[in-house]
């Protein structure tokens, strides 16, 4: 190992919160410094995961000695659930369930159906699929709507390096399978796409989902935390996968479902379903980033390559009211500037950012 910083739970600096302005009070649908509203909350529900997938949990750093939370500092069920409701007053309309790995926390089903309860709540869950096809249908019956399953490669060696736990393809396509049985659907398929370690993979895996009506969205390899050694190099831009699927199956672009829709839609031109791209690192999408995380154990942060974030949890388990808790999320977010993917160069890459299977994904 060269020049990488080992964060071990580094990067779980706190923020002060913002004082109280002149207009004091909470703030439904506050916009932020740029205009952008609070829409989405994404909720990592555990810092560990059995994958060490290359770009995300290098195994070198989360090896037997990392040091994962401990139960005590995880937010409880009913701590999110809690905080769930404050940001549903606050104008978030979806929540995705996230980690780490989501269906590693026991009983999730039950805080699903927590989260089922509020009205007007978007409930979905990204996962690596490893344990989905045991459990899609509690998923669906605690009141899930739909699931986002990650898959980087349907060829065996390729899928296998790149999860780093020896984990075969087939159990992931097997919970696709239950899950569009037990009518989590449409589901999302994520490949991550690094060059020189998977972009072999990119035509299969859409002609394999093609006509399925799963939707495969092919995301561009990014700089999260700081323990994956991102290069730029590594990325391979959505344009170039948009032009080598095209070529064999062609494509035409179509419109996108909402003002802020992460994923760039193109669909086949012989009518048999669609792809996505994420193109965080070539085409930057935070004008209209509405999103907040909220991380395992109860912190808020703004961006996904935040290096600092505000403790909620405090204020959770201080006895702080409903009320002012609210008040506080109102603040942090009027505060919030954040347009990282806009002015990310390399040397911000190297900034101590939170690791994303802390942050959430
Ligand atoms: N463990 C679950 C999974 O893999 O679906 C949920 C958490 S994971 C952090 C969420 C998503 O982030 C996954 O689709 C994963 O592939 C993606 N991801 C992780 N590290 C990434 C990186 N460096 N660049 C782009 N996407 C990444
Ligand atoms: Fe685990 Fe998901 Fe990160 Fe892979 S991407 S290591 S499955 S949290
Ligand atoms: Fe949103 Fe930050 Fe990503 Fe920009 S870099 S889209 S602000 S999470």
């Amino acid at each position: 190992m060269t020049d990488r910083v080992i964060p071990i739970n580094d990067g779980r600096r706190t923020k002060p919160f913002p004082p109280k302005g002149e207009s004091g009070g909470s703030e439904r649908s506050a916009q932020d410094r740029l205009g952008r509203r609070l829409h989405d909350l994404r909720i990592s529900v555990t810092d560990r995961c059995n994958f060490r997938c290359i770009y995300c949990m290098p195994r070198d750093v989360f090896g037997p000695d990392y040091a994962f939370l401990p139960k005590s500092e995880l937010l409880s069920f009913e701590e999110i659930a809690r905080l769930a409701r404050v940001f549903k007053d606050h104008g978030v309309e979806k929540i995705r369930l996230t980690g780490g790995e989501p269906l590693l926390r026991r009983n999730l089903e039950r805080l699903i159906e927590m989260l089922a309860d509020i009205p007007g709540l978007d409930l979905t869950l990204t996962t690596n699929g490893s344990v989905l096809a045991k459990k899609a249908r509690a998923l669906k019956a605690a009141g899930l709507t739909r699931v986002t399953v990650s898959l980087d490669s349907l060829d065996e060696a390729v899928f296998r390096r790149m999860n780093d736990a020896d984990f075969p393809v087939s159990e992931v396509l097997n919970g696709i399978d239950a899950a569009a049985a037990a009518g989590l659907a449409p589901i999302k398929v994520n490949m991550v796409v690094k060059r020189g370690a998977n972009e072999d993979s990119v035509i299969p895996m859409a002609r394999y989902f093609k006509g399925s009506g799963h939707i495969v969205r092919f995301i561009e390899y990014m700089d999260v935390g700081v323990t994956n050694g991102w290069r730029m190099d590594d990325v391979l831009p959505s344009a170039e996968i948009v032009r080598m699927i095209g070529e064999k199956m062609p494509l035409e672009p179509v419109e996108p479902n909402y003002t802020g829709e992460v994923a760039e839609r193109w669909r086949y031109r012989d009518g048999s379903g669609e792809i996505g791209v994420i193109s965080s690192v070539t085409q930057a999408f935070c004008r209209t980033c509405t999103r907040a995380r909220l991380s395992t154990e109860g912190m808020l942060y703004t961006c996904l390559f935040a290096t600092a974030g505000y403790d909620l949890r405090g204020l959770l388990r201080g006895g702080t009211s409903d009320e002012e808790i609210s008040d506080a999320i109102a603040r942090i977010w009027r505060a919030r500037a954040d347009r990282y993917s806009e002015i990310r160069t390399a040397e911000t890459a190297k900034l101590r950012k939170i690791e994303m299977s802390y942050i959430g994904g």
